[in-house]
């Protein structure tokens, strides 16, 4: 039942840590399940998938995009997200501050690391990120924040190669906090950890876990 792992996760989180529901490729009727035991949080990863239910669900639901984002498909979302946590590079950003811009709006974004084995996966280097932090084109941006981190770590059995990953999302967290955020308590979000490995992620420092199948059941598709 939803609403019960709903209440099951989020009654065996530490304080300081927050569930986002990943609701992609999940009907509007399993969102508002959840919704109903007090869940507000929730992840997609499609455009096209997150305008139509943002438009029809309640409007207290906050919505963060998870998935990788082309620049083209900012436009959509722009409404309606509240944090976008996979930006990638500063062309991104850059997009999403020109359509926050038009919507009136601040963005919160937190930047994706990679530190999985697998080439498939998105996100910067510390290096090209700290390359994009020190650049004039970031520090003109006025319609985005940056709230934080998020990393996702390798599809492995070997829970101490998981944990050397998400602890390296988080030590990367604390060198951008110290070198360019740490005049900003609005950088305190580290996302890291799914169905699969999120209690790892709670020991190693998430404050954000993105939980899906384990609250919605298996889905077809990634
Ligand atoms: C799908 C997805 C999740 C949730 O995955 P589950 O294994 O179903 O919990 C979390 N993060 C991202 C980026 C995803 O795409």
């Amino acid at each position: 039942m939803i609403s019960e792992n709903i209440k099951h996760i989020n009654e065996s989180l530490p304080a300081g840590v927050r569930l986002v529901a990943v609701s992609k490729f999940n009907p509007n009727e399993s969102i508002l399940e959840a919704y109903t035991v007090g869940q507000r949080l929730f992840g997609e990863s499609h455009a096209q998938e997150l305008v139509p239910k943002a438009e029809a669900l309640p409007k207290d639901i906050r919505w963060h995009f998870i998935g990788h984002l082309q620049t083209n498909k900012v436009k959509y979302i722009a409404p309606y997200v509240s944090c976008i946590e996979s930006v990638d590079s500063l062309h991104l950003l850059k997009e999403i501050d020109k359509q926050a811009a038009r919507h009136g709006r601040v963005i919160n974004c937190l930047l994706q690391f990679h530190v999985a084995q697998e080439e498939t996966k998105f996100g910067f280097s510390i290096d090209e990120c700290r390359e994009m932090l020190q650049s004039d084109d970031f520090k003109n941006l006025k319609n985005i924040s940056i709230t934080g981190v998020m990393g996702m770590a390798s599809i492995s059995e070997d829970a101490t190669q998981i944990e050397r990953e998400f602890t390296q999302v988080k030590e990367t967290f604390n060198a951008l906090k110290a070198e360019f955020f740490a005049d900003k308590p609005s950088f305190c979000e580290i996302s890291m950890g799914m169905t699969h490995d999120y209690p790892i992620a709670i020991r190693c420092g998430a404050t954000l876990i993105r939980v899906g199948s384990g609250i919605f059941g298996e889905r077809m598709y990634k």
